[in-house]
């Protein structure tokens, strides 16, 4: 546990920072897990703390800021006030360290300074300003022993999501104050654990931006690149619960989908007293949207699953792709989902595209529009062909299925979920996604090379694909041709030979950058499995079997050559293995 800190761990914190001592008082002493050769030892007497800034390129980035708070003794003389520490939620309202008695301006103060000077960059709207942000560590002061202070627990690493000057009142007098929003990330990648290398990572002028995020957390990389955007699908998160099904066909689910999404207690239209139905009704979240589309009601036939739901929602998730709006008219669904239902629904089921129209609304992801509620009990063809309504995803769901990586991801488990065993070349093309098929996407030029089969396209891939062949060459050098998931460098009759593959592919609609952080040096054999899907990088740099995560090795890297993360996480969303609960 050495230079790890766990969410929601009690730790000794105290005058003593000699950390050598690992465990004080029967608790872990805080200054033995943030030990660094870099950093000095922290502060956390304050309740703002900022770790010194260092010097880097053209700018200045701060280590960390460590927030420690009393939330559950407030009214005394320290703490007049409430911070409010929604953990389950991942919220937490914080309150700066302007006092009554203080004379200087609100901001002026050290800790609101600190903040301020944070918040520029946590709420900036560009990834670069967002790199240099300084990550909040919040810590919780708790009794223990029956001391009241030099014991804090570690609630986890926040954002600000959003400031507001306030008015406060204390001994009958007011004053102003910055009330800060936060939000907790989700360390649940790390197994809730946050590693103090990073925060020394931060701390070592000699690193760039980019590489000190090689070390941080998941949610805290996908922030950086989304900003608040992205903070639905990063927030620390409650337990979730589903929305209760309508009707429960649990012969039809896979075994223990019930432990995973147990009904709540009430129905839905029944208020739950003193609880607002907005705090039951968890928001979509990416990863709840993936579970919802693992687990759709559908009718099963000689235990395949049928796919008339799925076949709509990947045609919906074309229509997303391509920017068109969510809804689509009855129509139109009906004449091209029947096309698609024809050609690739299970051999004895009917297309009738009227089915998924109607019943996705049963998934929570979809909607109608349109359609008289008096005639709901009797939803026929006819019925739909007289009042025309449209349907299609909801906003929440249309509006998380236009971030690149949620909507490949979501391809990608409904290939597996329900189309696992057929080729599906011939479907991703019918349907509109043909270049989520593979890394490294297709050309809109090369319908006819596309026709010519396999074997040829692979051809002109290669030579289409590697645009800069000056630093294809370069890359292929630096490795000596030996791959980099297996070491293999094969031999030709004269000299070695490898390959260099783009890891966010250049074709659509990856249009990765043809750059040095975007490629991997592989052998013929592994740069196949890699466009195709096969095999993955995980988080850690481990190669897996996309098919049943099965190791393969360890990613070789070289010092030189420093490969983007969010190219890696890219791949690995179209590999539809980018979840946090998978
Ligand atoms: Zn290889």
């Amino acid at each position: 546990m050495f230079g790890q800190l766990r969410v929601g761990e009690v730790l000794r914190s105290s005058q003593n920072r000699d950390p050598s001592i690992e465990v004080m008082d029967g608790h872990p002493n805080i200054h033995h897990r943030t030990a660094s050769k870099v950093l000095a030892p922290i502060q956390l007497s304050k309740g703002i703390n900022p770790i010194a800034e260092v010097k880097v390129a053209r700018a200045v980035r701060r280590p960390a800021v460590l927030i420690r708070s009393s939330p559950w003794k407030a009214g005394s003389v320290e703490t007049p006030w409430h911070d409010e520490f929604d953990l389950e939620n991942g919220r937490i309202t914080y309150f700066g360290d302007h006092r009554v008695d203080h004379t200087v301006p609100v901001g002026k103060t050290q800790g609101n300074k600190v903040l301020q000077r944070v918040w520029i960059n946590h709420r900036a709207t560009t990834e670069q300003e967002r790199a240099l942000a300084a990550p909040l560590l919040v810590f919780a002061t708790v009794t223990r022993n029956k001391t009241p202070k030099g014991y804090v627990k570690f609630c986890g690493l926040a954002v600000i999501k959003d400031v507001e000057e306030i008015e406060q009142s204390d001994k009958g007098r007011t004053f102003p104050n910055f009330r800060y929003e936060l939000a907790l990330l989700d360390l649940g990648a790390e197994n809730d654990l946050l590693n103090w290398s990073w925060i020394e990572a931060r701390g070592n002028r000699t690193l760039s931006a980019a590489e000190t995020l090689e070390h941080a957390p998941r949610s805290w990389r996908r922030w950086v690149e989304g900003g608040h955007a992205a903070l639905p699908e990063v927030r620390q998160r409650p337990l979730q619960v589903a929305e209760p099904e309508v009707d429960q066909r649990t012969a039809n689910r896979p075994a223990g989908h019930d432990t995973l999404f147990p009904a709540p207690p009430q129905s839905q239209n029944g208020p739950v007293p003193g609880v607002e139905r907005q705090a039951r009704q968890p928001k979509l979240t990416a990863a709840v949207l993936m579970e919802k589309l693992r687990s759709l009601r559908v009718h099963r036939q000689g235990g395949l699953p049928s796919r008339h739901k799925p076949l709509a929602l990947m045609w919906a998730i074309a229509r997303n792709a391509r920017g068109e709006s969510r809804f689509s008219p009855w129509p139109e669904f009906r004449e091209e989902v029947g096309k698609l239902l024809l050609e690739f629904g299970r051999p004895q089921s009917t297309p009738t595209p009227e089915y998924p129209f109607w019943h996705l609304r049963t998934s929570g992801l979809w909607e109608i529009d349109g359609f008289p509620a008096e005639r709901e009990g009797k939803v026929s063809v006819s019925a739909l062909d007289e009042s025309k309504p449209k349907a299609g995803f909801t906003h929440e769901a249309d509006r998380l299925l236009r971030d690149p990586f949620v909507r490949s991801q979501a391809i990608a488990v409904l290939r597996e979920t329900y189309f696992a065993e057929s080729a599906q070349h011939r479907l991703m093309e019918q349907v509109g996604l043909a270049g989520y098929e593979n890394a490294s996407g297709v050309e809109e030029t090369t319908e006819e090379q596309e026709q010519s089969g396999p074997a040829e396209r692979r051809a002109t891939n290669t030579s289409r694909i590697v645009r800069d062949a000056g630093l294809a060459n370069r890359v292929k050098e630096m490795h000596a041709d030996h791959c980099q998931v297996c070491g293999e460098q094969l031999a030709k009759r004269f000299g070695t030979y490898s390959e260099a593959a783009h890891v966010r592919g250049l074709g659509q609609p990856h249009n990765g950058p043809d750059e040095l952080a975007n490629l991997l040096v592989l052998c013929p054999n592994h740069h196949v499995q890699f466009d195709t899907l096969a095999i993955y990088i995980d988080p850690d740099g481990v190669v897996r079997a996309t098919a049943d995560g099965r190791r393969q090795g360890t990613l070789r890297r070289l010092p030189q050559h420093v490969i983007s993360e969010a190219h890696l996480r890219y791949h690995r969303a179209l590999c539809g293995r980018d979840t946090p609960n998978r």
